[in-house]
């Protein structure tokens, strides 16, 4: 058995050089970034009115009446003011005309035979116009390498005249359920059945990773799990397991994998739930053997897969913080990953565990958004003290 601190050391030596490839703009939302973005012109590219109004030279004698010789809107090449106490009509994210140093909107403004008068103080230049390259100048980094690609970056993107981007390679994920009490959800299970619902859970998480995954699911026969793995082994990068992994009599998992020439890096946790994960490697592969309890499965994803994953992709983790609401009080020598709702109040997380029953509770499971994790050493967690939390 490791510690909990034990296992998220090697998991992170174990992660995965990935490569890079290309994937188009309409594909590349949620993907981890392998290049540099840079600004191909600057931002704006021109002086951009911000405004519907009219452009004006500001005038140091404080004209407030223009003659209107114009018009520019937003489409059309950068023309050039006529001349002294003149103005042009400006629509927003027209090009400002050459002459002119300020926007003044339609609604400072009152238009009557040909001319504009505007109606307040105060005119300043540069007013309502986006200078060029005041967001950004050519050849400036707009996102760095490493970035994972949210709406507003595929915006940049697309600003940029990105269609083709280079992005981490994701790996291929095998999930793989085991047990023979189980049964599809959309079959009616006998009184010692159940449903498979991990698999779904699972596959659900790693959607919101973008992953590209195959399920599978084998029998507790010693076999068909040997043949069955030897397969798909060739096939992925990673293995996502659940069931089979504890210390029952059919609980094959470990052995099977280490006959296929899957080597052990860990097997057990010092941690409730998720006490017997298993966690190894071979040249190709790596295999996470998850304990099939939902809650063991949850947990044991989000603290040692995800974590994996990040580091992988180069993505640091970031440890949040959660105060605890009610006292607990927990006996065993284990990390206590306790499943909590999280509320706010106006500076501080709040963490609201359930107790529930144990691993196997499903229904507890569904109100929590998240784990606390209670560390080992004490018996008593009271209300008020800050623990890690991980979603
Ligand atoms: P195991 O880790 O195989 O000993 O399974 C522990 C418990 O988790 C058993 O009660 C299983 O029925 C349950 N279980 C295993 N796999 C799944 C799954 N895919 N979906 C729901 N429950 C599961
Ligand atoms: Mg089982």
């Amino acid at each position: 058995m490791v510690t909990v601190e034990e296992a998220l050391k090697c998991i992170e030596a174990c992660a995965m050089p990935l490569q890079s490839e290309e994937i188009s703009l309409e594909d590349v939302h949620g993907q981890v970034l392998d290049e540099n973005i840079v600004a191909d012109r600057d931002f704006p590219p021109y002086n951009r009115s911000a405004m519907d109004g009219i452009a004006i030279a500001c005038d140091p004698s404080n004209t407030n009446s223009f003659k209107i010789t114009g018009e520019q809107v937003a489409g059309a090449a950068q023309q050039t003011l006529s001349g002294e106490h003149t103005c042009f009509e400006i629509m927003t994210g027209a090009s400002v005309p050459i002459g002119a140093d300020a926007v003044v909107r339609y609604e400072d403004v009152k238009i009557s035979d040909g001319e504009a008068t505007i109606t307040i103080e105060g005119i300043k230049p540069h007013q309502n116009i986006h200078k060029k390259g005041a967001d950004a100048k050519t050849g400036d980094v707009l996102i760095p390498q490493g970035e994972k690609i949210n709406s507003g970056d595929i915006g940049i993107l697309a600003s940029v005249g990105k269609t083709m981007i280079r992005v981490k390679k994701l790996p291929k994920v095998a999930l793989v359920s085991t047990g023979d009490e189980l049964v599809e959800p959309s079959e009616t299970p006998l009184d010692h059945q159940v449903r498979k619902s991990n698999i779904y859970s699972l596959l659900s998480e790693l959607k919101k990773e973008e992953l590209d995954v195959e399920k599978f699911h084998f029998d507790d026969t010693y076999d068909e799990l040997k043949k069955g793995l030897n397969e798909i082994i060739e096939k992925y990068d990673v293995l996502l397991m659940s069931g089979g992994v504890s210390k029952g009599k059919r609980d094959f998992i470990p052995d099977v994998l280490e006959e296929i020439g899957v080597k052990k890096h860990f097997h057990r946790i010092a941690q409730k739930p998720g006490k017997p994960m298993w966690f190894g490697q071979n040249d190709q592969v790596t295999v996470f053997g998850f304990p099939g309890n939902p809650v063991s499965t949850l947990v044991c994803y989000i603290l040692y897969f995800k974590r994996w994953l990040n580091i992988s992709l180069g993505i640091k983790p970031v440890e949040l913080m959660a105060e605890l609401k009610e006292d607990i009080h927990f006996k065993p020598d284990l990390v206590y990953h306790i499943p909590v709702a999280i509320s706010h109040t106006e500076n501080r997380v709040l963490a609201t565990p359930f107790l529930g029953h144990g691993s196997g509770d499903l229904v507890n499971l569904s109100k929590a958004d998240g784990f606390l994790t209670l560390p080992r050493g004490k018996d008593h967690f009271l209300k008020g003290e800050i623990y890690q939390i991980s979603f």
